[in-house]
This record gives structure tokens, C-alpha cells and sequence, in this order.
């Protein structure tokens, strides 16, 4: 079967010289493979008339055309084409009552599409786009199978949905208090009560998480979606979400989208995996086991389905952190600084060239203050930094600015090292979105964006702020590889602020660890060994790991469990290769 897909986004007929259609060698003996029809400025490929000879995809200056051959059997499987020469979805997960479905699979292969389709958002059209189908029709193409069950109770509205949406941010344009946006959305807000009285506008993104995910566990529904719950959200709420989704499931069904890999083996029961080609086609892999589908996606490769769809992620073990054949880069004495409402003390340390630190702890702990100080922007009330760095920063929240992705790089080129292209931009595929306008990134993209602009940066220390938001289970691995190679080519350090476990076990040689009261207290502790600095954050929060024997990836404990009991008793509570 050939999928033929345009990008019509990126096809610009008006800046090329139709090279697709000019170079097609069925064009050019007179058969219409690829033409512009009436009405349509961009060029339309027929499945049936070309022969894939791939000429068009090369020739193409913008890239907007792919072309896969795919297995035969596929065909009967397809569920939703996004017109003619559009994204196609094969297959779909499968709903259970009772338990937690997880959906894993790279940006772009067709997760939301899914999860709209199984919600009854979008009416599928089984790659039928002449006309709209009836649901009596789809139902039918489905006959024998579970889902012809499913759907005709979502067709009659017989299954009450509730959706928490991907990109929470946007609740923030909500005008009113907290109280008004609960009430608006019928439903109690339990949990919520500190917050009540504060403007949507004025609330945390984490605490913009906590509301959607609030709003939608508390919708009286019988099947849950929740589209990347854990975003913004430091470690102890990602488990105490999880724990709250988990214990709802056992009476409804629940489907969740999470790339944060320990929160989703703690959250799901089964696994869907999702393979395919970004923007092209997504085929929906069978359910696995949590922890075997966990490993699978990992190991790039599905066994059942003899598919190779990515790189295989390895966790390494961590070394001692033993710096004394490195150079300093910087190092401080107890600091302390106090705001009206807030003080941070921070313990002596020293930060090494080449290394990655990452930084755990809570939202409003003093980080972000701490690093401030580092880089000389702020005064310490107590003590002092004796070098002041050059600190290149990537806050938290990041917002499109005008222009599109390339004048952001052209015209700040004087500020970036000598790397940055080979090193920064070409890894993290920064190139394929040059021609794209800001504003109309996704998520995963304008992060990305914002994290190759930061890494570009000439600088000493590179402060990331939850870098990994947004983005998919293999960009984050990606952008870990990305920091780790800049700080040791250009012996410069970086701070990484995290909450995915996973991506803090590869990214960082050494861990700070800010402990305390948020908005009131901080503690800053550190750099440590990986391990010393996870023994010590995890002590407070309660929480043990071990390793999956096949992968070695950590997992979270069941807490009272043998191994939770005996690695606490130990003070091992997260378990070394
Ligand atoms: P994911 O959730 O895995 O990031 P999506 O389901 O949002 O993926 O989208 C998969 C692909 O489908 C996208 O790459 C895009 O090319 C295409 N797509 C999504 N929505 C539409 C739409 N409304 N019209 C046309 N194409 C779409
Ligand atoms: P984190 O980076 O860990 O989220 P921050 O360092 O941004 O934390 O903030 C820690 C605390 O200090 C917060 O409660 C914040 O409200 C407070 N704070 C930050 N900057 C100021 C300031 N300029 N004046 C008063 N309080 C501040
Ligand atoms: Fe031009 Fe490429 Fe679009 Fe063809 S597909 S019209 S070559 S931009
Ligand atoms: Fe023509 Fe070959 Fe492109 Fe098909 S793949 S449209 S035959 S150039």
C-alpha cells in the first residue's frame, strides 16, 4: 500500500518552481500522477497513478512530501485520514473498564488523534473522504470487534465523557478567580481550597495542571482521558496525581497520554505503543503490559510486530562524582537571601566544568533565586559569590515571540559559541522548523526551540528550566544527549531543573537539592553524587526506586512493598545498576 502525504504547511507553491510536479517521471510521460487541481494552489499526489519512485521527495525544497510504502494488510486497519493526501491513523487503543490505558508514542504520530476519536470528538472516516460517514456504518465496519461495542455507546452517547486538554497554559485566559473558573465548570474543586480566591491569570502552571486535572476527575463520566497530566508538576504531585487517577480507574475506564516514563509504569495498567512516521502515519501497536511495554518502547524495537521505530535508550550507571581531575567552574559559601515572604539558604558547594547538575525540588523553593545569584543579577543578603558567571537561561514558562524560527537564530548569531550547529541545532532538529513562524509551533516545538536558543548561547552556565516539557519520551532522551555533549566539548556546566526521573538519570553527573516550605523556606544542599543527592531527596518525599532488571530502568516501589521496606531500611532508596 503507498501513503503519499503532503505537508501543507510547508508546500509553497509560490516559492518554488513545482520541482515535485516538473521531475515526476509519470508527469512526464503524460500520466497525472501529481497535479494541481481546480480550486487548489498546492499539488495533490494520486495513490493509485504514482509509483513511489521518491523523485518528488528529493527534488521538493521545502521537504513537504513524503512517500511509505507500507504492508498490504494495513489497509483494513486504517481508521482516519486527514484528507486526501493527509495524516493517516491505523488501528486504535482499546479502552477496559476498570483500568489505566497509557498511550506512548512520539509527537505527531497521532496520540490527540486517538484520544478524539475515542472520546467521539472526531467521527472517524475510515479513509473514506468523499463523504461523511454514518456512525450505523462505522459501527458495522467494526462488527465482531470490542470497539463496534465502544462506539455505539459513544454514537448514542450511552458513555459520558470527561477530557483533561494537553496544553493547560491556556487556562490562564480565563478571567476570574479560581472559584469562578470551578464553579463555571460545575464541579467541587476538592483540594483546591488554598487557591480558591486567586486570579486564573495569577496561578502557578502547576497549579493550572492541579485545576484541569481537578476538574476533569471530578466530571461525573464513565470514561477519563488525561492528555499529558504531569507537566509543571514537581515529583511528589506527579506520584499524588497518579495515585488519585489510579484509584479513580478502578471503577471507570481511563486512557492517559504521559511521556514522563516512571510516572506512566506507575500510572498505567496496559500500554498502547504508537510507531510509525511523524505527520505521516501512526499504527497503533497491541496492548502490552505496563512495564513490558515500557521496556519495548525503549528498546526501539516491537518483537511481535518485527518493527524497528527508533533508537534503543540506555541507562548507564553513574560514577562516584569524583571532580578532582576537573576544573572548578564556580564555587560558594553559605548564601542566604531573604525576601519579605521567602528566604533561601544555600550550603557551600562547588559546580565543575564539564558537568551536569540537576536540580531537584518543589515549584517556589528558591531556584530560580539561586541562580540569579550565581550569574550576578541578584545580591545575596548573606555572603558573597567571588567570580561572577555569564549564565544563559531557559525559564520555565516560555512564550512565542514574533518572527519565525530562523530570524530568532539569524539575528542573534553574534551571541552564539562556535558549536552551535553542528552540536545544538542539527541534533535537535531545529533545522526541519527554520521556515515556520513561532507562533504556529506546537508545545514539544517552541520547547525545543527554546532550549537549542539557550544551549546556543556563548556562556558559562546554562540554567534549563523543566526543559523537558512538552516534549516526547525519545526528544527528551535526545536533549539530554544534546546537554550533556555541549558542557563537556565547551567545559561548561549546566544547571537542569527537573521533575522526570528519566530524563534526570541521563542528563545529570551530580545532583542540588532544595528542600524546605514553598513561597517560604528554601534549603539548597549539593552538588552531590547522583546517588548521595537522590538518597536525600527521596528520604523526604518518602518514595523508593528500583531497577528493571531488563532495562535498568528505575521504578517506582509500591509504598510498603518487600522491596520499599527493605531498601528504606538500607537507606537505598534509589537502587544503583
Ligand atoms: P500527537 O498527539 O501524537 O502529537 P496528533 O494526533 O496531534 O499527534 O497529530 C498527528 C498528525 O496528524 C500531525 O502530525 C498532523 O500532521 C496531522 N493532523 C492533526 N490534526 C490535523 C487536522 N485537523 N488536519 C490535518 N492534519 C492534522
Ligand atoms: P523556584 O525557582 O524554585 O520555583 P523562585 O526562586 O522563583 O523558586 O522563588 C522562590 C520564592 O521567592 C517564591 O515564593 C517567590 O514568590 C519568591 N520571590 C522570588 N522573587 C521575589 C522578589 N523579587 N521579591 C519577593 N519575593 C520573591
Ligand atoms: Fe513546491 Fe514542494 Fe509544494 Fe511541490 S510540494 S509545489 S515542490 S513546495
Ligand atoms: Fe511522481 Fe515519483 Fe513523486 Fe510518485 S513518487 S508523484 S511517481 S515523482
Amino acid at each position: 500500500m503507498r501513503v503519499a502525504v503532503i505537508d501543507r504547511d510547508r508546500c509553497q507553491p509560490k516559492k518554488c518552481s513545482l520541482e515535485c510536479i516538473k521531475y515526476c517521471p509519470r508527469v512526464r510521460g503524460g500520466v497525472k500522477a501529481i497535479e494541481i487541481l481546480e480550486g487548489d494552489e498546492k499539488p495533490t499526489i494520486s495513490e493509485e497513478l504514482c509509483v513511489g519512485c521518491g523523485i518528488c521527495v528529493h527534488k521538493c525544497p521545502f521537504h513537504a512530501i513524503h512517500i511509505e510504502n507500507l504492508a498490504e494488510e494495513l489497509k483494513e486497519d486504517l481508521v482516519h485520514q486527514y484528507g486526501v493526501n493527509g495524516f493517516r491513523l491505523f488501528r486504535l487503543p482499546l479502552p477496559r473498564a476498570g483500568k489505566v490505558v497509557g498511550i506512548l508514542g512520539e509527537n505527531g504520530i497521532g496520540k490527540t488523534t486517538s484520544l478524539q476519536i475515542l472520546s467521539g470528538k472526531l467521527k472517524p472516516n475510515m479513509g473514506i473522504l468523499d463523504r461523511e460517514l454514518e456512525w450505523d456504518e462505522i459501527i458495522e465496519m467494526w462488527r465482531g470487534t470490542e470497539y463496534a461495542e465502544f462506539f455505539s455507546k459513544i454514537a448514542d452517547g450511552r458513555l459520558k465523557v470527561s477530557y483533561k486538554p494537553q496544553y493547560v497554559d491556556k487556562l490562564s485566559l480565563y478571567r476570574g478567580t479560581v472559584a469562578d473558573f470551578i464553579d463555571e465548570m460545575g464541579v467541587e474543586g476538592k483540594g483546591l481550597e488554598d487557591i480558591m480566591d486567586r486570579q486564573m491569570n495569577a496561578v502557578s502552571g502547576g497549579e493550572l495542571q492541579n485545576i484541569a486535572i481537578t476538574v476533569a476527575m471530578e466530571r461525573d463520566a464513565d470514561i477519563y482521558f488525561f492528555d499529558e497530566p504531569s507537566s509543571y508538576l514537581d515529583i511528589k504531585n506527579r506520584l499524588e496525581m497518579a495515585k488519585r487517577i489510579r484509584e479513580m480507574a478502578s471503577e471507570k475506564m481511563v486512557v492517559v497520554v504521559e511521556h514522563d516514563l516512571a510516572i506512566l509504569d506507575f500510572l498505567a495498567d496496559v500500554i498502547h505503543i504508537l510507531y510509525g512516521k511523524k505527520g505521516v502515519y501512526g499504527v497503533v501497536a497491541g496492548a502490552k503490559s505496563v512495564r513490558h511495554g515500557i521496556n519495548l518502547y525503549l528498546s526501539g524495537y516491537l518483537k511481535e510486530e518485527n518493527v524497528r521505530f527508533g533508537e534503543e535508550i540506555k541507562f548507564e550507571k553513574h560514577p562516584p562524582r569524583e571532580m578532582e581531575d576537573r576544573e572548578e567552574l564556580i564555587s560558594f559559601g553559605r548564601i542566604t537571601k531573604k525576601y519579605d515572604d521567602f528566604e533561601l539558604e544555600v550550603n557551600p558547594g562547588s559546580i565543575y566544568r564539564g558537568e551536569v547538575v540537576g536540580v531537584l525540588g518543589p515549584n517556589g523553593i528558591g531556584k530560580t533565586t539561586f541562580v540569579k545569584i550565581l550569574a550576578g543579577i541578584l545580591e545575596p543578603t548573606e555572603g558573597e559569590i567571588e567570580k561572577k558567571v555569564k549564565v544563559s537561561y531557559k525559564p520555565q514558562y516560555i512564550k512565542a515571540g514574533e518572527g519565525s524560527v530562523r530570524y530568532l537564530f539569524d539575528s542573534n548569531r553574534e551571541k552564539f559559541h562556535s558549536l552551535y550547529k553542528n552540536e545544538v541545532l542539527h541534533p535537535l532538529g531545529i533545522n526541519e522548523l527554520m521556515d515556520k513562524e513561532m507562533k504556529d509551533l506546537s508545545g514539544g516545538e517552541l520547547q525545543t526551540v527554546a532550549v537549542a536558543f539557550s544551549l546556543s548561547m556563548e556562556a558559562d552556565i546554562y540554567l534549563l528550566d523543566e526543559p523537558s516539557a512538552y516534549l516526547d519520551a525519545k526528544q527528551r532522551m535526545r536533549v539530554a544527549k544534546v546537554i550533556k555533549r555541549i558542557m563537556e566539548k565547551e567545559a561548561k556546566a549546566a544547571l537542569v531543573v527537573e521533575h522526570d526521573v528519566y530524563f534526570i538519570d541521563m542528563v545529570s553527573q551530580s545532583l542540588m537539592v532544595f528542600s524546605g516550605e514553598p513561597g517560604r523556606k528554601g534549603v539548597a544542599n549539593g552538588p552531590f553524587s547522583l546517588r548521595d543527592g537522590m538518597n536525600l531527596f527521596l528520604r523526604e518525599i518518602g518514595i523508593t526506586f528500583r531497577r528493571d532488571e531488563e532495562s535498568k530502568r528505575p521504578r517506582v516501589n509500591k509504598i510498603g512493598s518487600t522491596l520499599d521496606r527493605q531498601q528504606k531500611s538500607i537507606g537505598e532508596y534509589y537502587y544503583e545498576i
